[in-house]
């Protein structure tokens, strides 16, 4: 099945927004087993529009188009395309007042313009929008494709807190509906942090070779410090080759595996923590409060995040977490042994069950040969348990540093918690 993604808008060409339709798309779409095989981005004109969707529809089975249909005159989209495909547009009453009541709920005053919005082509399907005022509209058009049968044409809208929510509850479906797979489709990715992809690939491609022969697709997505392992397929016979090819990897990998499926870390630990019974108190430096920021990120966490210290200085770590004044002396603050009192004296201040601690050189300026930029300790006291420090290396820019020091903070919590050391 042949599916094109076509984004419309002048901005994303200028760089000025970030084109996350086409990633966010691409995966929602490919979780339910049906690949994005083209993608174009398009300005706001009318003639870029129509010729991206007029070529799109002559070669695929379906075309999504995304933003344009809003009020304003930069948005053109449902009507150039409804032009181009020779389709009246009629006025829809149910979208109309929708569009008013929405207005209206919010107490603002709606100009006449934003009426257009209730303009639906000719025998076009409406999707609803919970989250604003433009449908999306879907149009099965006759005989332009190659494909035999002829192709589809969603058209969403731009705002992605619009789009999301109607993809999953509407336009999936319906897709799922009107273009059924052939066979179908299972996937299952297993998330891990602290093996290369190729590690996984030089370990057990010959074992996971037969099942792959069989139909199984594996796949690696390497992000920072992180690495998916897509197992997926179409067919009956692809649940059994899925739960082998994971038996397989989790035989030998199985301690760097945090999750299956779309879940952050943050969000294992958290959950694993309210299974457990058990609370957490962060102790932050180069981190700055993202440790603290990733964990209240998950809803409930409440129940097990007490709270933290962020000590950026040498005399805060000392004042408010009780770290010594020659350990600091002794050991620099990015050591192990001054990450293990963070840890600890926030315990100690908190009461929780288990503390993080995170000491490191962000950079770009402060490294040494011994502590060369990116050099970070995390540290970890538990009840009842010896406290713990491990170095690692980041030498990266400082929103990546920290996001993967974040991470592998959460990891070691994990290990804790999850008693998998
Ligand atoms: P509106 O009613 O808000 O005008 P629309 O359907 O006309 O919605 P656009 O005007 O094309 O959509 O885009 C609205 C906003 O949605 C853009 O300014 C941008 O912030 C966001 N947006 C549009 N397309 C994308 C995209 N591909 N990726 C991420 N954000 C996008
Ligand atoms: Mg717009």
């Amino acid at each position: 099945m042949e599916i094109e993604l076509i984004n419309t808008g002048s901005e994303l060409l200028l760089g000025r927004v970030l084109n996350t339709h086409q990633q966010w798309l691409g995966e929602t779409l490919s979780d339910a087993g049906y690949i994005l095989t083209r993608q174009e981005t398009v300005p706001d004109t009318a003639e870029a529009i129509c010729e991206a969707v007029k070529v799109a529809l002559g070669r695929a089975d379906l075309v999504i188009t995304t933003g344009g249909l809003g009020p304003t005159s930069d948005d053109i989209t449902r009507e150039r395309i409804a032009g181009m495909l020779a389709k009246p547009l009629h006025h829809d009453e149910a979208i109309a007042e929708h569009i008013t009541s929405f207005f209206a709920r919010r107490a603002r005053p709606m100009p006449e313009s934003v009426l257009v919005q209730a303009q639906v082509p000719e025998g076009a399907v409406v999707f609803s929008n919970e989250h604003g005022t433009a449908p999306g509209l879907a149009m099965e058009l006759s005989g332009t494709g190659d494909g035999g049968s002829p192709p589809w044409l969603v058209m969403l809208p731009g705002p992605p807190r619009e789009l999301r929510p109607m993809v999953e509850a509407q336009v999936l479906p319906f897709i799922q509906r009107e273009l059924p797979l052939a066979a179908a489709f299972h996937c299952r990715t297993l998330r891990s942090m602290g093996i290369g992809e190729s590690m996984v690939e030089d370990q057990l491609l010959t074992r996971l070779r037969p099942l792959m022969d069989q139909g199984l697709d594996l796949g690696f997505c390497a992000r920072t410090g992180q690495v998916d392992i897509r197992l997926c397929g179409h067919g009956d016979g692809v649940p059994g080759l899925i739960d082998e090819a994971e038996a397989l990897i989790r035989g030998e990998f199985g301690k760097y595996i945090y999750g299956t499926g779309g879940e952050s870390i943050a969000q294992v630990v958290v959950e694993q923590l309210i299974e457990n019974g058990e609370t957490i108190a962060v102790a932050e430096s180069c981190t700055g409060g993202f440790l603290g920021h990733h964990i209240t990120g998950i809803p409930g966490a409440s129940a097990v995040f007490l709270g933290g210290v962020l000590s950026y200085s040498n005399e805060l770590k000392q004042k408010l977490l009780g770290v010594r004044g020659e350990t600091l002396e002794q050991h620099g603050a990015v050591s192990k042994a001054v990450a293990m009192e963070m840890a600890e004296g926030a315990r100690a201040a908190t009461g929780a069950d288990h503390a993080l601690s995170v000491t490191g050189i962000a950079g770009p300026g402060g490294g040494s040969t011994e502590k060369p930029v990116g050099t970070v300790w995390l540290g970890l006291a538990s009840a009842g348990e010896r406290p713990l420090a491990v170095k690692k290396h980041h030498p990266y820019n400082r929103e990546t540093f920290k996001q993967v020091t974040v991470n592998q903070s959460l990891e070691l919590l994990r290990r804790r918690i999850q008693r998998e050391r």
